[in-house]
């Protein structure tokens, strides 16, 4: 199978897994993650109509969406971001994921001009749905605050909560718990409703837990090459 034959192959699963639990495909968006592949492939996607890539590296993002400015593609970050790389990010991402601490919401305050027009960053808190610490994501026992924060921020647009399944439990529980946080979120900002979750091996699961942005990689671009 080419590139092309994959993501209608994944399209047409996500449209299963939607008629599945009665929902509408229109309502989920597909992000193709396109880290370690070249900017190629990437304009590959585009020519198929693409619209949403998601990088998780922020030089190799940054230099990918440098060089395909003229596609105007929505970049979305979804990998750990380091407060010091935050405000260049910022420059080419149109969406955010993986916020997860005060500060790095702090290095975001200013990135964006609202007064002279800019677009705020569609902002999604990352939550850590395991014991793990060391995971990327905030604590959900911090959850109200850290969004609090970012609706006081007006260069962010907080759009919802994103995650990551941990491989220690089946999916559907995981993403349980996700939908619960959700619910939390909107009760403090009923806008920000959006679920960033469901990856190649997990995406319908998480379309029947509510996802509303998937990330998928590997089942379009096949396997990443080789990275050091
Ligand atoms: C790599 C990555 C994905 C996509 O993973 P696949 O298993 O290739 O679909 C999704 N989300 C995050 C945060 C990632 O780093």
């Amino acid at each position: 199978m080419g590139l092309r034959e994959r993501l209608l192959a994944v399209q047409g699963d996500i449209a299963a897994a939607c008629t599945a639990v009665a929902r509408e495909p229109e309502d989920v968006t597909l992000i193709v993650v396109t880290k370690f592949h070249p900017a190629s492939l990437v304009q590959e996607l585009a020519g198929l109509g693409v619209r949403d890539v998601g990088e998780n590296r922020h030089q190799e993002a940054q230099a990918k969406a440098e060089a395909l400015a003229a596609l105007d593609l929505n970049w979305h970050f979804i990998g750990q971001l380091q407060t010091k790389k935050a405000r260049q990010a910022a420059r080419y991402a149109s969406a955010i994921h993986s916020i997860d601490r005060e500060r790095l919401i702090d290095a975001l305050a200013d990135s964006r001009d609202i007064a002279a027009g800019e677009r705020p960053i569609d902002a999604f808190l990352q939550i850590n749905l395991t014991d793990d610490p060391g995971r990327g994501g905030v604590v959900p026992a911090d959850l109200e605050s850290l969004a609090e924060k970012a609706l006081q921020t007006p260069s962010l647009r907080l759009r919802g909560v994103m995650a990551v399944a941990p491989l220690e439990e089946p999916a559907a529980a995981s993403f349980a718990r996700l939908a619960s946080y959700s619910e939390r979120l909107r009760a403090l900002a009923p806008d920000a409703s959006a679920i960033s979750a469901g990856m190649t091996h997990d995406f319908a699961e998480a379309i029947a837990a509510g996802a509303t942005h998937l990330r998928i990689g590997s089942a379009i671009t096949g396997n990443r090459p080789e990275h050091g």
